[in-house]
C-alpha cells in the first residue's frame, strides 16, 4: 500500500483524490522506488482534466526521483539503494511506485532528489527542443514563450549558453525579472504588449530562427509573425488551450515556415536516446550552466494547491511535491 493522488473521474482540482493505493511487487523488468520528491508539470493538468485521456482510475504525475527499494528478477542496470530519476510514465504522485527499468536513469550524488524530480521532464524537454527539434547554433535568435516557467527557465539558460540571443515572453513584471536572470536578453510582457510587433522592433525586422511555444491558443498565429523565412515553429504545449485547425497555406504566406508539434516521449522512446539526453542534461546541471529553480513545495496530499497555482499562472520555475 502507498498513499497516492488518484483520478477516478477527470475534472477540476477536486478530481485529485488522496488515498491508499495497492503497490504490487515489481514486475520482472521493473524497479520499486521510494520516492523522495515528485515534479509537477503542466502535462499533469492535461491528464487531470481529461484533455489527455488515460484509463481510470490512474495515479497522476510523470516525474520523480527516489531510492530503489526492490528490483524485479530480470532487472540488469539497477540494484537496491540506487538513486534514480525519471520522466514518465504516469504514476508519479505517490510515495512508492513501480517503474520499468528502461524508463529510469541513475541520479548522481551531486544532484539532490529535489533537483532530480524538478528537472527530468522539463530538462529533457529543453534538451530535445534545443539540440534536436531545432539545433540552436551560436548567433541564432530564439523566442521562448512563458520564459519564467518550468521549461521556459531552462530553455533561456541553455539557449544563452549555446550562444543564442534569447527573447522571452512572460505574464508579469516579476516573471520578467526571472526570465532576464535566466538569460533572456529581451523580455516582452505579452499580456499587455503586442509581442509580434515587439519582436520585429527588437530584431530590426530580422525576426527569429525558431519560436518555442508551450502556450498554444493565446499566442497563435502571432508566433508565426516572429519567424524568419524558412524558420521553425515548435508548438510543444498548450497551457492556454490547443491551437485550432489552421490552413497550411498560412505557412507559405509567412515565409515557407516549418512547423512541428513534438512530444518528449517520442524523443526518449529508445533507451539509448534517453540515456544520452539525460547525461547531457545532468552535465549542464552539474557544471552550473543550467540551474533548476524550485519556487514552491507542497505536500503530496496538497497537490490540489500546486495545480491551482500552476493553472492560475502563479508559479515560476519548477514546483515539487513532497511525499
Ligand atoms: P509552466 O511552468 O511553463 O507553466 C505554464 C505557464 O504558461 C504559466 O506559468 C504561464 O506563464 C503560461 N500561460 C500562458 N497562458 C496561460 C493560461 N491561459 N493558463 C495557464 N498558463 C498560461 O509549465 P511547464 O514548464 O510544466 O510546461 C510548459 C509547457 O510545456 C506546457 O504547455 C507543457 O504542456 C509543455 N510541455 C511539453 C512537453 C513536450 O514534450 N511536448 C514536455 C513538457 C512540457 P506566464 O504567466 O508567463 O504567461
Amino acid at each position: 500500500m502507498t498513499k497516492a493522488i488518484r483520478v477516478h473521474t477527470p475534472g477540476g482540482v477536486d478530481a485529485m483524490i488522496y488515498e491508499d493505493v495497492d503497490v504490487p511487487p515489481p514486475g520482472e523488468h521493473e524497479i520499486q522506488i521510494a520516492q523522495r520528491a515528485i515534479g509537477v508539470n503542466y502535462i499533469d493538468v492535461y491528464f487531470r482534466t481529461g484533455s489527455y485521456p488515460a484509463p481510470t482510475p490512474f495515479v497522476l504525475g510523470n516525474e520523480g526521483a527516489g531510492e530503489v527499494v526492490a528490483v524485479g528478477k530480470k532487472v540488469k542496470e539497477f540494484k537496491e539503494g540506487d538513486r534514480v530519476a525519471y520522466a514518465g510514465p504516469l504514476g508519479a504522485y505517490a510515495e512508492l511506485r513501480n517503474m520499468p527499468e528502461a524508463a529510469c536513469v541513475k541520479l548522481p550524488k551531486a544532484i539532490g532528489f529535489d533537483t532530480g524530480a524538478a528537472m527530468m521532464l522539463k530538462g529533457l524537454t529543453a534538451q530535445y527542443l534545443l539540440r534536436r527539434t531545432y539545433r540552436v547554433a551560436k548567433g541564432d535568435t530564439i523566442l521562448v514563450h512563458a520564459a519564467a516557467g518550468g521549461v521556459g527557465t531552462i530553455l533561456c539558460q541553455w539557449g544563452k549558453a549555446l550562444g543564442a540571443h534569447v527573447i522571452g515572453t512572460v505574464g508579469s513584471e516579476d516573471k520578467a525579472k526571472l526570465a532576464k536572470k535566466a538569460g533572456a536578453k529581451h523580455v516582452i510582457l505579452y499580456r499587455t504588449e503586442n509581442f509580434a510587433e515587439r519582436v520585429k522592433e527588437i530584431t530590426d525586422g530580422k525576426l527569429c530562427d525558431v519560436v518555442y511555444d508551450g502556450v498554444g491558443k493565446a499566442t497563435f498565429p502571432a508566433s508565426l509573425d516572429c519567424i524568419k523565412p524558412l524558420g521553425m515553429f515548435v508548438s510543444f504545449g498548450s497551457a492556454s488551450g490547443p491551437i485550432d485547425n489552421f490552413n497550411l497555406g498560412m505557412l507559405s504566406q509567412k515565409g515557407s515556415l516549418f512547423v512541428t508539434r513534438p512530444t518528449l516521449f517520442t524523443y526518449t522512446a529508445k533507451r539509448k536516446d534517453l540515456v544520452k539526453m539525460a547525461d547531457e542534461l545532468m552535465e549542464v546541471v552539474r557544471d552550473g550552466t543550467v540551474k533548476i529553480p524550485i519556487s514552491a513545495r507542497y505536500k503530496l496530499s496538497d497537490a490540489a494547491s500546486a495545480h491551482r497555482a500552476l493553472e492560475g499562472r502563479a508559479t515560476t520555475g519548477s514546483i515539487i511535491l513532497e511525499p
